[in-house]
Protein backbone atom coordinates (compact mmCIF):
# COMPACT_ATOMS: atom_id res chain seq x y z
CA UNK A 1 0.00 0.00 0.00
CA UNK A 2 1.60 3.03 -1.43
CA UNK A 3 1.28 6.66 0.61
CA UNK A 4 -0.29 8.70 -1.63
CA UNK A 5 -2.46 6.28 -3.30
CA UNK A 6 -3.99 5.45 0.07
CA UNK A 7 -5.70 9.00 -0.05
CA UNK A 8 -7.54 8.29 -3.45
CA UNK A 9 -10.91 9.00 -2.00
CA UNK A 10 -11.58 11.64 0.72
CA UNK A 11 -14.29 11.88 2.81
CA UNK A 12 -14.97 15.79 3.38
CA UNK A 13 -17.71 17.40 4.84
CA UNK A 14 -19.26 17.76 1.43
CA UNK A 15 -19.19 14.43 0.66
CA UNK A 16 -16.83 11.91 -0.99
CA UNK A 17 -14.06 13.36 -2.94
CA UNK A 18 -11.50 11.89 -5.58
CA UNK A 19 -9.07 15.08 -5.31
CA UNK A 20 -6.35 13.39 -8.24
CA UNK A 21 -9.42 13.51 -10.68
CA UNK A 22 -10.86 16.50 -9.26
CA UNK A 23 -14.76 14.84 -8.85
CA UNK A 24 -16.80 14.19 -6.49
CA UNK A 25 -19.10 11.86 -5.59
CA UNK A 26 -22.86 12.38 -4.08
CA UNK A 27 -21.52 15.83 -3.45
CA UNK A 28 -23.60 18.07 -0.87
CA UNK A 29 -22.55 21.18 -2.51
CA UNK A 30 -22.03 22.90 -5.94
CA UNK A 31 -18.85 21.59 -7.39
CA UNK A 32 -17.27 21.19 -10.74
CA UNK A 33 -17.48 17.54 -11.54
CA UNK A 34 -20.05 15.51 -9.64
CA UNK A 35 -20.91 11.88 -9.70
CA UNK A 36 -24.51 11.00 -8.80
CA UNK A 37 -24.49 7.22 -7.75
CA UNK A 38 -28.76 7.34 -7.87
CA UNK A 39 -31.56 9.55 -8.61
CA UNK A 40 -32.67 9.69 -4.65
CA UNK A 41 -32.51 13.42 -3.76
CA UNK A 42 -30.49 13.09 -0.89
CA UNK A 43 -27.22 12.25 -3.30
CA UNK A 44 -27.72 15.35 -5.43
CA UNK A 45 -27.24 18.69 -4.88
CA UNK A 46 -28.17 21.40 -7.82
CA UNK A 47 -25.85 23.93 -9.14
CA UNK A 48 -22.91 21.48 -10.43
CA UNK A 49 -21.04 22.22 -13.65
CA UNK A 50 -21.27 18.99 -14.66
CA UNK A 51 -22.78 15.94 -13.68
CA UNK A 52 -21.61 12.09 -14.77
CA UNK A 53 -24.08 9.03 -14.12
CA UNK A 54 -25.70 6.23 -15.82
CA UNK A 55 -28.49 6.70 -18.50
CA UNK A 56 -31.34 5.44 -16.04
CA UNK A 57 -29.73 7.90 -13.35
CA UNK A 58 -30.25 11.27 -16.03
CA UNK A 59 -33.45 10.45 -17.20
CA UNK A 60 -34.96 9.69 -14.04
CA UNK A 61 -33.38 13.32 -12.39
CA UNK A 62 -34.45 15.12 -15.57
CA UNK A 63 -38.35 13.85 -14.97
CA UNK A 64 -37.65 14.75 -10.83
CA UNK A 65 -35.53 18.17 -11.35
CA UNK A 66 -36.26 19.41 -15.18
CA UNK A 67 -34.27 18.86 -17.81
CA UNK A 68 -31.78 21.87 -17.56
CA UNK A 69 -29.20 19.86 -16.53
CA UNK A 70 -25.82 19.63 -17.55
CA UNK A 71 -25.10 16.05 -17.30
CA UNK A 72 -23.04 13.36 -19.32
CA UNK A 73 -23.99 9.63 -19.22
CA UNK A 74 -22.00 5.71 -19.41
CA UNK A 75 -23.22 2.62 -19.51
CA UNK A 76 -22.56 0.06 -16.61
CA UNK A 77 -19.60 -1.57 -17.15
CA UNK A 78 -17.61 1.05 -19.14
CA UNK A 79 -14.60 2.58 -18.18
CA UNK A 80 -14.14 6.36 -18.83
CA UNK A 81 -11.41 8.49 -17.72
CA UNK A 82 -11.25 11.95 -15.50
CA UNK A 83 -8.09 13.52 -15.28
CA UNK A 84 -6.76 10.42 -16.54
CA UNK A 85 -8.34 8.29 -13.33
CA UNK A 86 -10.13 5.04 -14.78
CA UNK A 87 -13.79 5.21 -13.70
CA UNK A 88 -16.66 2.25 -14.41
CA UNK A 89 -20.24 2.25 -12.72
CA UNK A 90 -21.62 -1.57 -11.56
CA UNK A 91 -25.08 -1.96 -10.73
CA UNK A 92 -25.77 -1.65 -6.70
CA UNK A 93 -29.21 -3.43 -6.93
CA UNK A 94 -30.45 -0.09 -4.94
CA UNK A 95 -33.13 1.32 -7.55
CA UNK A 96 -32.87 2.19 -11.24
CA UNK A 97 -29.90 3.13 -12.41
CA UNK A 98 -28.28 3.33 -8.87
CA UNK A 99 -24.56 2.37 -9.52
CA UNK A 100 -21.43 1.49 -7.61
CA UNK A 101 -18.43 3.44 -8.70
CA UNK A 102 -14.88 1.78 -9.23
CA UNK A 103 -12.17 4.14 -9.19
CA UNK A 104 -9.07 2.60 -10.48
CA UNK A 105 -5.32 4.26 -10.09
CA UNK A 106 -2.14 2.58 -10.86
CA UNK A 107 -3.40 -0.62 -10.15
CA UNK A 108 -5.48 0.42 -6.89
CA UNK A 109 -9.09 -0.29 -6.82
CA UNK A 110 -11.66 1.83 -4.67
CA UNK A 111 -15.35 0.46 -4.51
CA UNK A 112 -17.76 3.32 -3.03
CA UNK A 113 -20.81 0.80 -2.91
CA UNK A 114 -23.47 4.04 -2.14
CA UNK A 115 -26.90 2.28 -1.22
CA UNK A 116 -26.64 -0.96 -2.30
CA UNK A 117 -29.09 -4.32 -1.75
CA UNK A 118 -28.55 -8.21 -2.39
CA UNK A 119 -31.99 -8.86 -2.08
CA UNK A 120 -34.12 -10.00 -4.88
CA UNK A 121 -35.63 -6.92 -6.76
CA UNK A 122 -37.15 -7.17 -10.42
CA UNK A 123 -37.44 -3.30 -11.42
CA UNK A 124 -33.33 -3.04 -11.20
CA UNK A 125 -30.11 -4.42 -12.56
CA UNK A 126 -28.69 -6.77 -9.90
CA UNK A 127 -25.69 -5.64 -7.33
CA UNK A 128 -22.84 -6.71 -9.16
CA UNK A 129 -19.76 -8.02 -7.18
CA UNK A 130 -17.01 -6.35 -8.32
CA UNK A 131 -13.32 -7.42 -6.28
CA UNK A 132 -11.55 -4.12 -4.89
CA UNK A 133 -8.88 -3.02 -2.74
CA UNK A 134 -10.51 -0.54 -0.97
CA UNK A 135 -14.20 -0.69 -0.36
CA UNK A 136 -16.53 2.36 0.96
CA UNK A 137 -20.15 0.72 2.15
CA UNK A 138 -22.83 2.21 3.08
CA UNK A 139 -24.34 0.42 6.87
CA UNK A 140 -27.68 2.16 6.99
CA UNK A 141 -28.74 -1.43 8.52
CA UNK A 142 -25.59 -2.56 10.02
CA UNK A 143 -27.08 -3.85 13.00
CA UNK A 144 -27.37 -7.87 13.06
CA UNK A 145 -31.56 -7.31 14.08
CA UNK A 146 -31.79 -6.52 10.47
CA UNK A 147 -32.75 -9.63 8.48
CA UNK A 148 -35.06 -9.13 5.49
CA UNK A 149 -38.36 -11.10 4.55
CA UNK A 150 -39.02 -12.17 0.77
CA UNK A 151 -40.26 -9.14 -0.73
CA UNK A 152 -43.37 -11.11 -2.22
CA UNK A 153 -44.07 -11.93 1.30
CA UNK A 154 -44.51 -8.07 2.26
CA UNK A 155 -47.08 -7.74 -0.86
CA UNK A 156 -48.76 -10.53 0.45
CA UNK A 157 -49.50 -8.82 3.46
CA UNK A 158 -50.57 -5.67 1.81
CA UNK A 159 -52.97 -7.65 -0.06
CA UNK A 160 -54.43 -9.34 3.06
CA UNK A 161 -54.60 -6.30 4.77
CA UNK A 162 -56.69 -4.02 2.04
CA UNK A 163 -58.70 -7.33 1.93
CA UNK A 164 -59.66 -6.61 5.73
CA UNK A 165 -62.96 -4.08 4.60
CA UNK A 166 -64.62 -3.21 1.62
CA UNK A 167 -65.74 0.04 3.08
CA UNK A 168 -61.81 1.23 4.33
CA UNK A 169 -59.79 3.14 2.01
CA UNK A 170 -56.03 1.95 2.50
CA UNK A 171 -53.41 4.37 2.10
CA UNK A 172 -50.29 3.20 1.83
CA UNK A 173 -47.16 5.66 2.27
CA UNK A 174 -43.95 5.00 0.43
CA UNK A 175 -40.94 6.94 -1.31
CA UNK A 176 -42.06 7.72 -4.84
CA UNK A 177 -38.88 6.78 -6.44
CA UNK A 178 -38.07 2.62 -6.07
CA UNK A 179 -40.16 1.37 -2.95
CA UNK A 180 -43.03 2.33 -5.14
CA UNK A 181 -41.94 0.90 -7.88
CA UNK A 182 -40.86 -2.56 -6.18
CA UNK A 183 -43.97 -3.02 -3.92
CA UNK A 184 -46.06 -2.35 -7.38
CA UNK A 185 -43.91 -4.62 -9.05
CA UNK A 186 -44.14 -6.99 -6.91
CA UNK A 187 -47.97 -7.23 -6.75
CA UNK A 188 -47.94 -7.80 -10.40
CA UNK A 189 -47.17 -10.97 -8.97
CA UNK A 190 -49.85 -11.88 -7.12
CA UNK A 191 -53.50 -11.82 -8.43
CA UNK A 192 -55.00 -8.54 -7.27
CA UNK A 193 -57.64 -7.13 -8.59
CA UNK A 194 -58.39 -3.93 -6.20
CA UNK A 195 -57.60 -0.42 -7.68
CA UNK A 196 -54.44 0.78 -6.99
CA UNK A 197 -54.22 4.81 -7.00
CA UNK A 198 -50.57 6.94 -6.85
CA UNK A 199 -49.66 9.89 -6.23
CA UNK A 200 -48.53 11.81 -8.95
CA UNK A 201 -44.85 11.86 -8.05
CA UNK A 202 -45.36 8.20 -7.91
CA UNK A 203 -46.85 7.73 -11.61
CA UNK A 204 -43.91 10.31 -12.80
CA UNK A 205 -41.61 7.38 -11.58
CA UNK A 206 -43.82 4.74 -12.76
CA UNK A 207 -43.49 5.45 -16.06
CA UNK A 208 -40.22 6.15 -15.92
CA UNK A 209 -39.70 2.82 -14.91
CA UNK A 210 -41.78 1.19 -17.99
CA UNK A 211 -40.17 2.85 -20.55
CA UNK A 212 -36.75 0.72 -19.80
CA UNK A 213 -39.15 -2.56 -19.46
CA UNK A 214 -40.17 -2.67 -16.40
CA UNK A 215 -43.25 -4.23 -15.22
CA UNK A 216 -45.49 -2.22 -13.02
CA UNK A 217 -49.04 -3.33 -12.36
CA UNK A 218 -51.40 -0.77 -14.03
CA UNK A 219 -52.79 2.00 -11.32
CA UNK A 220 -54.94 5.38 -11.79
CA UNK A 221 -53.85 8.84 -10.36
CA UNK A 222 -54.69 9.78 -7.59
CA UNK A 223 -56.81 13.03 -7.04
CA UNK A 224 -57.72 13.62 -3.47
CA UNK A 225 -60.69 15.82 -4.57
CA UNK A 226 -62.14 12.76 -5.94
CA UNK A 227 -65.46 11.55 -4.70
CA UNK A 228 -63.97 9.54 -1.49
CA UNK A 229 -66.69 6.65 -2.33
CA UNK A 230 -64.83 5.96 -5.71
CA UNK A 231 -61.29 4.85 -3.33
CA UNK A 232 -63.25 2.53 -0.87
CA UNK A 233 -61.15 -0.60 -0.65
CA UNK A 234 -58.97 0.60 -2.75
CA UNK A 235 -54.69 0.65 -1.92
CA UNK A 236 -53.58 4.28 -2.92
CA UNK A 237 -49.77 4.81 -2.77
CA UNK A 238 -48.57 8.70 -1.44
CA UNK A 239 -45.22 9.75 -0.17
CA UNK A 240 -44.63 9.64 3.60
CA UNK A 241 -44.64 13.51 3.44
CA UNK A 242 -48.23 13.49 3.20
CA UNK A 243 -49.21 11.58 5.81
CA UNK A 244 -50.77 14.34 7.51
CA UNK A 245 -53.94 14.52 9.80
CA UNK A 246 -55.53 17.20 7.73
CA UNK A 247 -55.15 15.51 4.30
CA UNK A 248 -56.88 12.50 5.23
CA UNK A 249 -59.18 13.34 7.74
CA UNK A 250 -61.97 13.51 5.50
CA UNK A 251 -61.86 9.51 3.92
CA UNK A 252 -63.69 8.74 7.64
CA UNK A 253 -63.10 5.01 7.35
CA UNK A 254 -59.16 4.38 6.44
CA UNK A 255 -56.14 2.55 7.49
CA UNK A 256 -52.35 3.89 7.12
CA UNK A 257 -49.74 1.94 6.10
CA UNK A 258 -45.79 2.26 6.03
CA UNK A 259 -43.43 0.21 4.12
CA UNK A 260 -39.26 0.56 5.50
CA UNK A 261 -37.04 -1.29 6.41
CA UNK A 262 -37.47 0.29 9.86
CA UNK A 263 -40.61 -1.35 10.25
CA UNK A 264 -39.33 -4.28 10.98
CA UNK A 265 -38.56 -3.05 14.64
CA UNK A 266 -41.70 -3.40 16.67
CA UNK A 267 -40.74 -0.33 18.82
CA UNK A 268 -40.68 1.52 15.64
CA UNK A 269 -43.45 0.22 14.54
CA UNK A 270 -45.63 1.10 17.36
CA UNK A 271 -44.44 4.71 17.62
CA UNK A 272 -44.95 5.69 14.32
CA UNK A 273 -48.33 6.69 14.08
CA UNK A 274 -49.10 4.10 11.55
CA UNK A 275 -51.66 1.47 11.76
CA UNK A 276 -49.58 -1.40 9.41
CA UNK A 277 -45.83 -1.23 8.89
CA UNK A 278 -44.62 -3.45 5.97
CA UNK A 279 -40.83 -3.73 6.48
CA UNK A 280 -39.25 -3.76 3.21
CA UNK A 281 -35.72 -1.87 2.22
CA UNK A 282 -34.11 -1.25 -0.76
CA UNK A 283 -30.54 -1.29 1.16
CA UNK A 284 -28.69 -4.62 2.68
CA UNK A 285 -29.62 -5.94 5.50
CA UNK A 286 -27.11 -7.44 8.35
CA UNK A 287 -25.86 -10.45 6.02
CA UNK A 288 -25.80 -8.14 3.10
CA UNK A 289 -23.41 -5.97 4.38
CA UNK A 290 -21.26 -9.05 5.40
CA UNK A 291 -21.50 -11.06 2.01
CA UNK A 292 -20.82 -8.02 0.01
CA UNK A 293 -17.46 -7.06 1.95
CA UNK A 294 -16.68 -10.75 1.91
CA UNK A 295 -17.00 -11.34 -1.57
CA UNK A 296 -15.66 -7.75 -2.49
CA UNK A 297 -12.17 -9.38 -1.05
CA UNK A 298 -11.29 -5.91 0.16
CA UNK A 299 -8.40 -5.54 2.51
CA UNK A 300 -9.71 -2.52 3.64
CA UNK A 301 -13.56 -0.93 4.48
CA UNK A 302 -14.70 2.38 5.21
CA UNK A 303 -17.88 2.69 6.32
CA UNK A 304 -20.29 5.78 5.09
CA UNK A 305 -24.15 6.38 5.80
CA UNK A 306 -25.30 4.95 9.36
CA UNK A 307 -24.41 3.93 12.44
CA UNK A 308 -20.93 1.19 11.92
CA UNK A 309 -19.95 1.08 15.49
CA UNK A 310 -21.54 -2.72 16.00
CA UNK A 311 -20.07 -3.55 12.26
CA UNK A 312 -16.58 -2.48 13.12
CA UNK A 313 -16.51 -3.99 16.25
CA UNK A 314 -17.86 -7.50 14.38
CA UNK A 315 -15.45 -7.16 11.96
CA UNK A 316 -12.50 -6.67 13.59
CA UNK A 317 -13.64 -9.40 16.08
CA UNK A 318 -14.24 -11.80 13.71
CA UNK A 319 -13.34 -11.13 10.62
CA UNK A 320 -10.21 -9.74 10.93
CA UNK A 321 -10.81 -7.10 8.17
CA UNK A 322 -9.20 -3.99 8.44
CA UNK A 323 -11.97 -0.98 9.04
CA UNK A 324 -10.51 2.05 8.64
CA UNK A 325 -11.89 5.79 9.83
CA UNK A 326 -11.97 8.10 7.29
CA UNK A 327 -9.28 11.42 7.71
CA UNK A 328 -11.86 13.81 7.82
CA UNK A 329 -10.99 16.84 5.54
CA UNK A 330 -12.80 20.06 5.88
ZN1 LIG B 1 -30.99 5.76 -2.16
ZN1 LIG C 1 -29.15 7.22 0.35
Amino acid sequence: MREDSFHLIKYTSSGLYCEVADLWIDPKKPVKQAIITHAHMDHFTFGCEEYISTLETAIILKERIGKDINIRTYEYEKEFKVNGIKISFHPSGHILGSSQIKINMADEIWLITSDFKRQKDDTCKKYEIVKTDFLISESTFGLPIFNWDEPQNTALEIKKWIHTSHETTYFLFCYSLGKAQRLLNEISKLNFTNNIFTHSSIDKMNKCYKNFGVEIIETKKFENNKNIGDLKGSLILLPPALNRNSFLKRYKDFQTGFASGWMSIRALRKRSGYDKGFPISDHADWSGILKTIEESKAKNVFFHHGDSEVLIKYLKEKKSINVLEFEYKK
